[in-house]
């Protein structure tokens, strides 16, 4: 079958030709690829940052975000058929561990990363296991959601987490309206009834966050975008403030937003929080980091895909046209988010 693979660090991608992964064990499932998404990780895995964490050998198939059909089954894998259309959970799972019957699947203590640490979706099959399948419903495609598998994911984690604690009436800021951000904004208002205020220093972003519901948006930049947040929480602070940047002094200003017994998710990284200690007690302020999501935080995104309440833009490319993609996501070039379909 074709792959596309990581030969060498700080070189291209190569399209090669690799054997079909067979079923080894009685859970093990394959994967016909209906798409794959391209996403900045993998540009930061050509790059080596990826290289001392994941330990993987070259050369390897990338490739994390992952939707098609199931093309095999082992023998202990009964809720599946052949041709089914699925999106799969980023992380093969061990299923016996403490943190797997939490339902806490992200922090699996053996735990494969398809695309990261063992051959990826830039490929026609791919081989999982049948715990980090989930069925699509007959509305959707693989092509439509594939891209969800981690960015869509990583942005319902951190909003659903947030969305247990918001009334009716409480103000949510987000900080950034891009990859993330557009996905976090529509799932906020599909299962909160909070206001939400989004911050971005893009006007086609804040646009496009107006347009997906947002209740109010702010450039930021300018010297009183903060007074301008505060304003509409009549200058108390937000409940939440969800921040899918943390960088370029995000979480300064984020943290100026935030009301006393307020909660902070951070999801971007990049930049250290800096606050007096005194300030987190006095205020009784929390810090709460998200990543990636569960298989029911993923299977709770695809009932609202289905519904239509969350819809990811998508640019598409011809597997063996990987590298106008990897070219285009460098450049800044992708509407939305950039797919692989085979
Ligand atoms: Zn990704
Ligand atoms: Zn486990």
């Amino acid at each position: 079958m074709k792959v596309v693979q990581v030969v060498e660090y700080h070189k291209d991608l190569k399209l090669s030709d690799s054997p079909e992964p067979k079923i080894t064990s009685p859970l093990d499932v394959i994967v016909r690829i209906g798409a794959a998404g391209v996403c900045r990780t993998d540009l930061h895995i050509l790059e080596g940052q990826w290289a001392e964490k994941s330990n993987v050998k070259l050369p390897y198939t990338i490739g994390h975000e992952n939707a098609g059909w199931i093309h095999a089954v082992g023998d202990a894998v009964k809720n599946l058929s052949v041709g089914d259309k699925v999106i799969l959970h980023p992380l093969v799972t061990c299923g016996l561990c403490r943190a797997c019957r939490d339902g806490d699947d992200v922090h699996c203590e053996a735990s494969e990363f398809p695309g990261i640490n063992v051959d990826g979706g830039y490929a026609e099959y791919l081989k999982t296991t049948a715990r980090s399948v989930v069925k699509l419903d007959e509305a959707l495609e693989p092509a439509d959601v594939a891209a969800l598998a981690d960015a869509g994911l990583t942005a319902y984690h951190a909003v659903a987490k947030a969305a247990k604690t918001l009334r009716p009436g409480n103000v949510c800021v987000m900080i950034g309206a891009g990859g993330l951000g557009h996905i976090g904004i529509q799932v906020l208002k599909a299962i909160s009834g909070a206001t939400l205020v989004v911050i971005d220093q893009n006007p086609a972003a804040l646009e496009l966050a107006k347009k997906l519901g947002a209740d109010h948006v702010v450039q930021s930049g300018s010297d009183d975008f903060v007074t301008q947040v505060l304003d509409l929480t009549k200058g108390k602070g937000a409940e939440a403030v969800i921040d899918f940047v943390a960088e370029g002094g995000s979480t300064a200003t984020g943290i100026k937003m935030l009301r006393q017994a307020g909660n902070y998710y951070v999801v971007g990284y990049g930049e250290n929080i800096n606050i007096p200690t005194i300030d987190i007690i006095s205020s009784e302020i929390n810090f709460i980091g998200n990543l990636v999501g569960s298989y029911n935080d993923l299977a709770e995104l695809m009932v609202l895909a289905a519904q239509g309440k969350v819809v990811l833009h998508t640019t598409k490319y011809k597997l063996d046209d990987f590298q106008k993609a990897i070219d285009d996501l460098t450049a800044g070039k992708v509407r939305g988010r950039a797919i692989l379909v085979p």
